[in-house]
């Protein structure tokens, strides 16, 4: 039946375990009497391991628990891309268990070059990548974990459509998995140490988040969309205003939004750095999609759930729930953005952006825009799209720039194809790439001709605009915006161009403006299956499978453990590079071409680093040794690795902003990195860092980041006795500085959990983890 998509593991295997869900909010209820909960606690109360030591011990007996406790989770379910897969699950497979504790997927989404299109990128992918996805599908059989090979679609696209449900708990090995929060899900972006304690029954620590509230009033229109939310969100509140805070969307204004618009704006709350977002049970819109993404069951559990008494009702926050912060959008009021270049908060309104861009110098022409991806190729997204195309091919207008469109999902493809969509966008002249990653992290083979350092613009609806992130070339201007004012905007060329004031001239002499666009939330024919190829695997765990791994490969390589804390202090490390500036996880492990080695901790090592800025030489990816030659950053590192001497990185702030990528700190780690010392750090990365062993710190005084210098000598003062109990607090570094020997304490705070600090003494998680026999 072409219009079932198929899912390997039924619709039972995937519906939250409410009946538990529930006995355990009864249990949180007991324990915080008179005390209203956001929606987030409840979901996240709900998955707590012992909800009586999570919220008493430590919290002035619950009085006192956001930022205070520390919550042990029991995640629900595990997603992991096929980048990330790798590692996470090379440390699975030393942890010797027969399958996995609890439903996990893997998707093979992030390797599939963007070039002439699906049809040639994806068999050339596929063969370019067979030794990885060969690995990661046997690993998924030998374990029972659900497979998407290529060509099946981008992880958080494949979790709406599949996994995510009103008051499930997942963990993603994906910077974006809060996508999910759109249906209801508190789904969060960790590394895959992280989500291998899910995969091993341990539970998962999190300090209990802040929650922020964002009331949402009134209703969008016209131009304005989804995807306007958080950009003129992200706007308001920076890069960090999320740290630390989970949003949570309240208010009569939720209620005017479509599911997938609601996954459109929780998967860029990771722009705002928030540990996730996440919108309420709403009837009008997550019913709709639950039943036509076959999942009618769910729809009927959830609506029951929220129609019960208050106490009892896991799916919305209760009246009286209290915010740390409140934030309020009018939808009516809002106006489209544009966000960049090079960094997602950095958002105009469209009516300034032409003053600004003009001020700023940036180029008056782009020359691509990219609509989909994962975070905006819902049906919705492309019938809009698609009521703009239409409107200029009846006018005789091709596209100016190049455009491309990223279908999220077969099953979106395979709908968008039956339902007409696809021909009007190829009609027009648009490409049609793999539906997986491509261009947004870096696989995109551009062959219009923009070199290497040339300054140029491109317009996308992805999430992320870091430089270098779409094709390597650090100058590539990416600005963030909705897919319809890509679609329109790629007709002019122009980066001056408002599609709701200007028009474009035809060859008659006449002039075109656009309409507004409109679409459809939900196919009227259900959605398409589409190829039979591109569905999942049963997850059925199969322990006669062999996951081979050839000692000669060059992707990947078995673990070897790190080596356990030192009896005492750290003592005589050396400053590598003091980072000037951003330091995302791209900078320290850059993707594009690199992915390829995620699975081969040697290899990718070679990129540490390898974009940031040096406060000493002012210079991207060159550092000196003590005898003053100049190398790159991971040239140094490795030749300090071979020499057995540690070192530290000294950075700013929101250090490891970005993804959950876990090769951030695991590659520094291999190379011989004991401590990052920063202004800031951001959240996953911070934990990222911990379960590798690495001990982050942060300045006490913030003007102490101008004392150091590459090669200084760093030792620590206190730390090993800290690592006995953990806690808050402030320790020293000694620091002697190169050339001088002039020496000076340096006081750095840390923060540390109990088991976090066991980490670091075993020498990571997995240490710990094999010790306990796990
Ligand atoms: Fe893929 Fe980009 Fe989405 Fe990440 S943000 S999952 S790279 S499409």
């Amino acid at each position: 039946n072409d219009s079932i998509p198929a899912v390997a593991s039924s619709v039972e295997a995937r519906t939250p375990p409410y009946t538990l869900l529930l006995k355990r909010l009864r249990e949180v209820r007991r324990l915080l009497p008179n005390r209203p909960l956001t929606l987030a606690e409840k979901i996240l109360f709900s998955h707590l391991d012992n909800p009586e030591e999570s919220l008493l011990e430590g919290t002035n007996n619950g009085a006192d628990i956001r930022a205070r406790a520390t919550l042990k989770l029991k995640p629900d379910r595990v997603a992991m891309q096929d980048a990330s897969a790798q590692m996470a699950l090379l440390q699975f497979m030393s942890c010797g268990l027969p399958t996995t504790a609890v439903p996990a997927s893997i998707h093979c989404d992030h390797m599939i070059v963007g070039e002439k299109g699906a049809d040639t990128d994806l068999p050339n992918s596929i063969t370019g990548n067979k030794e990885v996805y060969d690995f990661l599908e046997s690993a998924a059989k030998k374990y029972g974990i659900e497979f998407w090979p290529p060509g099946a679609g981008i992880i958080h696209q494949a979790v709406l459509e599949n996994y995510a449900a009103p008051g499930l708990m997942m963990l993603g090995t994906d910077s974006h998995t809060p996508n999910a929060g759109g249906l209801g899900c508190i789904a969060i972006g960790v590394g895959g140490a992280d989500a291998v304690d899910a995969l091993v029954d341990a539970p998962w620590e999190l300090k209990a988040p802040k929650v922020r509230g964002v009331r949402l009033e009134g209703k969008l229109s016209g131009w304005a969309s989804p995807k306007d939310v958080i950009m003129s969100l992200a706007g308001r509140l920076t890069v960090r205003g999320g740290t630390g805070y989970i949003i949570e969307y309240t208010g009569p204004g939720v209620e005017s939004l479509s599911c997938t618009g609601m996954a459109t704006i929780c998967n860029m709350g990771a722009e705002i750095g928030a540990t996730t977002s996440i919108f309420p049970f709403t009837p009008s819109a997550h019913i709709p999609y639950l039943r036509s993404t076959h999942r009618g069951s769910i729809a009927e559990q959830a609506a029951a759930i929220a129609a019960s008494p208050g106490a009892h009702n896991l799916l919305v926050a209760d009246s009286g729930a209290e915010y740390d912060d409140e934030v309020v959008i009018n939808l009516s009021e809002l106006e489209p953005h544009i966000n960049g270049p090079f960094t997602p908060d950095l958002s105009t309104p469209l009516s300034h952006f032409k003053k600004v861009a003009k001020a700023n110098a940036w180029p008056e022409t782009f020359g691509a825009g990219l609509i989909g991806s994962c975070t905006n190729s819902s049906y919705a997204d492309m019938t809009r799209c698609e009521s703009l195309v239409r409107q200029a091919s009846e006018a005789g207008l091709k596209p100016k720039a190049d455009f491309f469109i990223t279908p999220g999902s077969e099953q979106i493809r395979a709908t968008v194809d039956r339902d007409g969509t696809m021909k009007t966008f190829e009609d027009a002249g648009g490409m049609v790439l793999a539906n997986a990653c491509g261009p947004c992290i870096g696989q995109w083979s551009r062959t219009d001709g923009v070199e290497k350092g040339e300054d140029n613009a491109i317009f996308t609806s992805y999430n992320r605009n870091f430089p270098g992130r779409n094709d390597g070339n650090r100058k590539t201007m990416n600005f963030l915006a909705s897919p319809e004012l890509v679609t329109a905007m790629s007709y002019s060329g122009r980066t001056d161009f408002n599609p709701l004031t200007d028009s474009i001239p035809l060859p008659d002499g006449q002039e075109f403006r656009f309409d507004p666009p409109h679409g459809t939330d939900l196919p009227g024919k259900g959605f398409a299956a589409g190829n039979p190829e591109f569905q999942p695997t049963p997850p059925v765990a199969d322990s006669s499978v062999e996951i081979a791994v050839d000692p000669q490969s060059d992707r990947l390589a078995l673990l070897e453990p790190f080596d356990p804390f030192p009896q005492g202090e750290l003592t005589g490390m050396k400053v590598l590079v003091r980072v000037k500036g951003q330091c995302t996880t791209d900078t320290i492990s850059a993707a594009g071409p690199w992915l390829k080695y995620k699975g081969h901790l040697p290899n990718i090592s070679e990129n540490t680093l390898i974009g940031a800025v040096s406060a000493d030489t002012n210079a991207v990816n060159s550092v000196a040794d003590v005898d003053g030659s100049t190398y790159t950053i991971p040239e140094l590192a490795s030749k300090w690795k071979a020499d057995g001497q540690p070192w530290v990185v000294i950075a700013e702030h929101n250090y490891g902003e970005g993804s959950a990528r876990e090769h951030a700190a695991l590659q520094p780690r291999y190379l011989g990195g004991r401590i990052i010392v920063a202004k800031s750090f951001a959240r996953i990365h911070e934990t990222n860092l911990k379960k590798q062993g690495v001990v982050p710190l942060t300045f006490a005084n913030e003007a102490d980041y101008d004392k150091l210098a590459g090669c200084d000598e760093v030792s620590t003062q206190g730390l090993y006795d800290v690592l006995s109990n953990g806690g808050n607090g402030t320790v020293s570094l000694v620091v002697k500085k190169h050339g001088s020997g002039e020496s000076f304490d340096v006081p750095v705070k840390f923060n540390l959990s109990k088991d976090q600090c066991g980490f670091i003494l075993a020498g990571s998680a997995l240490n710990l983890l094999s010790q306990r026999g796990r």
